[in-house]
């Protein structure tokens, strides 16, 4: 059974709209703690001896209470509530649709409104709640400019990249839908953890590539992980890249989170094929940047994925291939079977295949977990997010690629 909240009604989203950003008001989400004291002083709304109290007063509501609303702010006196109520927001962004899948993943697509120029853009967030862990797949653009031949979002053209409140929003908003503030509840039925917190990990995963949206990226990380906030640890934070390898560095040098790599081929002729950016960044150099990781250690290996595409890379000529190619890096390699979306060529690995490829990566002592495909009945499962957002301008997208082509030219 899939269940799906239809909120484009304009009485089902009332609820949940209470509050929804407005676009003339500046959030206060997704700023550094100097930017949110700085913020305040020049809004003229705190004088600058507060600044610093205030905004650890702020971050305090925002990322360990949760709240949405400057009203519920009680140790802040009505009248300054007020005041940062004129100037600013703190509130969550439009649900556009919110799905359950029959095993409990949920999905949900957000409305975020324009930045500058342009239409509203929407994007997808998944949840997948485990034994013990809950995991949300958050995305960093709209859409993605590579063009991966395996992937969904791959053939929705990039509109833009998503701000570092929006990264947060999908956080801050999935906690709210599951109950995971303090003093929240848990809505009825709800598949979630047994114990601890509902979204215990979050996974850069969702639509794009994070690493073509890094400043943003990092600083909705940094913020994730701060200790006196969202308390994230580091260690349950996995940036997935399909191998921008100039800023593979710098993740584990200034965000220092967990690094998978999309890997899906263990020769560069059928990862052009299959991840074309292999052109610009071949095997050599990813594998190279893999090694020269920030903290790679046998207590922080580097997640390959690799998805299972049937009479394509799942032999175990590709599996011996494979393991010479990991050899000497700390490691742990997952096997993604294919989900298939409506217009691909592709099909999945059998399932005696992928057992035997991972038996024979076993063997050669790499932990090789299959994952198991979850909220395929809502289209919430890897490689499958696409939402229907408006196309950019193409002149705009064009030169959004240039632009993110010059920062991210030949290393
Ligand atoms: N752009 C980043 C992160 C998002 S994709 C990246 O490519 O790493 C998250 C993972 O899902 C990637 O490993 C991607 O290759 C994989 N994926 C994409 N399409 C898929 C599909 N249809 N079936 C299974 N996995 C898929
Ligand atoms: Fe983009 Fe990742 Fe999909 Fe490739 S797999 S098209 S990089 S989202």
């Amino acid at each position: 059974m899939t269940l799906s909240f239809d909120l484009t009604t304009e009485g089902a989203r009332d609820a949940l709209r209470a509050g929804a950003t407005q676009p003339e008001k500046q959030s206060l989400i997704g700023l550094t703690r100097a930017e949110l004291g700085e913020a305040l002083v020049a809004s003229g709304t705190v004088p600058e001896r507060q600044a610093k109290m205030r905004a650890q007063q702020l971050w305090h509501w925002m990322y360990v209470r949760g709240v949405s609303d400057f009203a519920g702010m009680f140790n802040i006196s009505k009248d300054l509530r007020a005041e940062l109520d004129k100037h600013f927001t703190v509130a969550r962004p439009e649900i556009v649709e919110e799905q359950i899948s029959a095993d409990g993943t949920r999905k949900w697509l957000f409305r975020f409104p324009p930045r500058g120029a342009g239409r509203p853009v929407e994007i997808e967030t998944v949840y997948i709640p485990e034994e013990g862990r809950g995991t949300l797949c958050i995305s960093s653009q709209v859409g993605c400019t590579l063009t991966c031949s395996f992937c969904h979002t791959g053939t929705q053209k990039l509109v833009r990249n998503l701000t570092a409140e929006e990264i947060l929003a999908q956080l801050l908003t999935a906690r709210d839908r599951l109950g995971d503030f303090p003093d929240r509840d848990t809505p009825d039925g709800a598949i979630v953890p047994a114990e601890g917190r509902k979204v215990s990990n979050i996974v850069m995963m969702g639509m794009g590539e994070p690493l073509y949206n890094f400043e943003a990226v990092k600083k909705a990380l940094l913020i994730a992980s701060d200790g006196d906030g969202l308390s994230l640890s580091k260690r349950r934070i996995t940036l997935s890249t399909s191998g921008v390898v100039p800023e593979i560095f710098r993740t584990g040098e200034e965000i220092g989170v967990m690094l998978a790599i999309s890997l899906h081929a263990t020769n560069d002729d059928l990862r052009d094929l299959l991840v074309p950016i292999n052109k610009k960044y071949p095997l050599k150099d990813l594998i190279a940047a893999c090694r020269a990781y920030p903290g790679l250690s046998n207590a922080k290996r580097i997640t390959f994925e690799y998805v299972m595409l049937k009479d394509v890379n799942d032999s175990i000529e590709d599996a011996k291939g494979l393991i010479k190619l990991l050899k000497g890096i700390p490691a742990k390699i997952n096997l993604i079977p294919f989900n298939p979306w409506p217009g691909t060529n592709y099909q999945c690995s059998d399932w005696e295949t992928i057992e035997k490829f991972a038996d024979y990566i076993n063997n050669a002592g790499y932990a090789s977990p299959i994952r198991t495909p979850r909220g395929r009945d809502i289209l919430a499962a890897c490689g499958q997010l696409k939402s229907d957002s408006e196309r950019m301008r193409k002149v705009d997208r064009l030169a959004l690629e240039a632009m993110m082509i010059a920062g991210h030219g030949e290393a």
